[in-house]
């Protein structure tokens, strides 16, 4: 059995570059998106073209859906609206009644569901938590590109290790 802290797929890459045709392979229909990190820096307000153009194209294969710990609705709701998708700000991952709502409301087959995210201890655990697909993406810096040195990656990680 996978551990919960042990993401289905660790892509090593930022959210752009996950090719739709692998997602399909493996039979997903839904996509949970985590928002800080995953689409966007979290200190930036505007949302990398390679991003807008990654999420536009998977609209036509795939059910997506926000899934964000961000408080703040009104950054949450303006990033949902600018990609035309449904979101939840404050879903206290890795607790997983909101994540569950989503599920939920998409009516979706538990194993064509993935959650997408930069962080184990929230996106992944929850994800493995709610028993549907997880995949693991590198973080976003300012610039839009994958930051080269993820501390918080490493320390989850490494805290990860102990309790395998
Ligand atoms: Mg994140």
């Amino acid at each position: 059995m996978r551990s919960i802290v042990e993401p289905y797929w660790d892509t090593k890459l930022p959210i752009y570059e996950i090719t739709l045709s692998k997602l399909q392979k493996e039979g997903i229909d839904c996509l949970l998106i985590d928002v800080d990190g995953t689409l966007i820096n979290r200190n930036s307000t505007t949302i990398p073209k390679v991003v807008k153009n990654w999420i536009f194209e998977s609209e036509m294969y795939f059910s997506l859906y926000l899934i964000s710990n961000n408080p703040s609705e009104k950054r949450i709701s303006k990033i949902a609206k600018d990609l035309k998708i449904r979101y939840k700000f404050n879903a206290l991952k890795p607790r997983k009644k909101v994540t569950l709502d989503v599920i939920n409301e998409l009516k979706c087959e538990s194993k064509k569901i993935a959650i997408i995210g930069d962080r184990i201890l929230t996106d992944i655990v929850v994800g493995n938590r709610c028993n549907i697909k997880t995949i693991l993406v590198k973080r976003l810096g300012k610039d839009g590109l994958p930051i080269k040195f993820n501390l918080t990656l490493l320390l989850e990680k490494l805290i990860t290790f102990f309790i395998k």
